[in-house]
């Protein structure tokens, strides 16, 4: 017998996820984990503070889904009225919960603070709701069973959600699961989605065994292959890596990870396993690439020196470029870049070196050398290497870009992995 898919809704509450400057990340987050049950929602609302907002998208929602979350507006004031029109909506009373007014007060007194009376209203629970502890913060979830359906109440700030929903939602979805799922993602630098396209069209497998997602990012490709079984995970593994061992041999070159990590990650992981060091010397690029290295924890391992010289005085003091190459050929070219990666490898004594010089733009081109225009080299031991690229797009797109390039140019000697 095919089982009936629950309908499931998300119902995102804040005027100012109606912005342009917050984002409803919570959503996204919870589709994530439905779909490892198997499950994805038919509606997916954004809705103001406002009370007949509130009052309309609740009603919607709550007569068309089976499993219904409710995201923010828990809070403390006036504009926080999700609990309260979520009752009225169900025509529930809401009752004040001692235990998790007692549970309040205490993290107000913890912090030497009264609780202020405005935060009474958070205790109260929807009459024959079940109270998800909040361990970060004041406002408790509310887990409601109705007539069938199931109504989850959520604090909006995602480090008081995700919690909440990983420790106390996820494992009661459990009897929702209709599937067993298996995802990978394999992500992929030094291809454009076309070429991408041109190397597997021919792969495609039928939807019903794996699902094939692309997504193109500057400087990367993420495909997310996912598979859906009644019977097992395994089964489903099985179909996922049916369909990964026919796109790994042409697509070999381009994968440098399958379990999430950022090109970053991988290249200090690799640095980290070889006991190997790397310094860098950026112009264009700001001090983009160092920022992004040592955003890994662990990075003092293996990086050692970032210089960003952006001037051409500064290139020649502190990386020690010839003022002849700088007056023959200019700063953004072949043979600057790579007198300045032999200059940071001398310098900071390291195995590796990578330097970037360009154009980020969107001033500054000539025919010769348009904006975009960016030389990437990477310097080892007695060998090294500059590309010349040519990038497109706003000024942090080209920066984003030649970190990256040179970011996969080490991965490259690293791996041995050239295409
Ligand atoms: P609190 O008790 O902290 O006020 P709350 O449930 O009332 O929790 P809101 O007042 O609606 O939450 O939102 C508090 C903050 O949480 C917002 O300013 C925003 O930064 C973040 N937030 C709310 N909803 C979302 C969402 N859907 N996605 C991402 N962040 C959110």
């Amino acid at each position: 017998m095919v089982k009936k898919l629950p309908k499931v809704e998300i119902a995102a509450v804040g005027s100012e996820l109606l912005t342009p400057y917050f984002q409803d990340t919570d959503s996204p987050y919870i589709v994530a984990q439905l779909l490892q049950l198997g499950l994805s929602p038919s509606f997916r609302t954004i809705v103001a503070d406002e009370e007949e907002d509130l009052i309309a998208a609740l009603q919607n929602s709550v007569s068309r889904a089976d499993l219904l979350f409710v995201i923010g507006g828990l809070g403390p004031t006036e504009d926080d009225r999700t609990r309260e029109i979520l009752a009225q909506v169900l025509g529930k009373k809401l009752i004040l919960d001692e235990s998790v007014l007692r549970a309040i007060q205490k993290r107000f007194a913890r912090r030497g603070l009264e609780m202020p009376p405005s935060n009474i209203k958070q205790a109260k629970i929807i009459e024959g709701a079940e109270v998800l502890i909040n361990h970060q913060g004041t406002a408790p979830g509310q887990w409601l069973e109705e007539k069938g359906k199931i109504i989850v109440l959520l604090p909006g700030p995602p480090q008081e959600l995700k919690p909440m929903f990983e420790k106390y939602v996820f494992p009661r979805l459990e009897k929702w699961r209709v599937s067993q799922v298996f995802q990978l993602k394999l992500k992929l630098t030094g291809i454009t989605e076309s070429q991408l396209e041109e190397k597997i069209k021919d792969l495609y497998p039928p939807s019903s065994l794996c699902r094939i997602t692309t997504l193109a990012y500057p400087g990367q490709i993420e495909i997310h292959l996912s598979a859906y079984s009644s019977c097992s995970q395994e089964e489903a593994r099985e179909k996922v890596m049916s369909v990964e061992e026919k796109l790994k041999p042409r697509l070999q070159p381009y994968i440098f990870s399958t379990q999430g990590e950022s090109l970053e990650e991988v290249v200090g992981l690799l640095l980290r396993q070889r006991h190997e060091t790397l310094a860098v010397a950026e112009s264009c690029t700001g001090g983009l690439l160092g920022h992004r290295l040592t955003n890994i924890p662990g990075s003092s391992e293996y990086f050692r020196l970032g210089i960003v010289a952006y001037s051409n005085e500064a290139k020649i003091k502190l990386l020690g470029v010839s003022p002849k190459s700088l007056a023959n050929y200019g700063a953004v070219s072949e043979k600057v870049a790579q007198e300045m990666a032999q200059g940071i490898k001398q310098l900071a004594q390291t195995d590796h070196a990578l330097a970037i010089t360009g154009i980020a733009g969107p001033g500054g081109g000539t025919p010769a050398k348009p904006a975009g225009l960016v030389y990437t080299a990477w310097g080892g031991e007695n060998e090294s290497q500059v590309l010349r690229n040519q990038f497109l797009g706003s000024r942090e797109l080209v920066k984003f870009q030649s970190s990256q390039k040179a970011l996969e140019m080490l991965w490259r000697h690293l791996t041995q992995n050239f295409i």
